[in-house]
């Protein structure tokens, strides 16, 4: 239950927002998802459903956005988008590239409701499980 771990490690990190915000509920969580993390956007999204039951986030809406990957080629050093199955440099064919992004799994930002039913946008961006990098 790999989805599950990462449900609760983010809902225990947005009510923790929450509670410093004084928000009474949360009504949007964005979250950033690079296919190399390991995580599937629509398991989580099925997760999310049963993991935010009894949280401030109980009737939050979970919004994913795929992350492309990006590598820096160590050959070229030119920085490039790259398909998941095929981390080489583009511009030169080079193997020995450093991964840039695609392996993320960020909260990008959260709506919180305060008492006095204002709906605010917060800024978020901290990487609430660690980075897994094997490149
Ligand atoms: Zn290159």
């Amino acid at each position: 239950m790999h989805e599950l771990a990462i449900c609760q490690a983010l809902l225990s990190q947005v009510e923790e927002i929450a509670q410093q915000n004084r928000a009474v509920r949360v009504t949007r969580i964005d979250l950033k998802i690079g296919p190399l993390s390991g995580v599937v956007p629509v398991l989580l999204q099925r997760t999310f459903l049963v993991a935010r039951h009894g949280t401030l986030a109980e009737e939050a809406v979970l919004a994913t956005e795929e992350m492309p990957p990006r590598v820096r080629c160590q050959g070229c050093g030119m920085e490039s988008v790259v398909p998941t199955n095929k981390l080489l440099c583009p511009n030169c064919g080079d193997y020995h590239t450093t991964l840039l992004g695609g392996d993320e799994l960020i909260l990008a930002s959260l709506e919180l409701q305060t008492e006095d039913s204002s709906y605010e946008p917060l800024p978020a961006s901290a990487d609430f499980v660690e980075e897994h990098r094997d490149v």
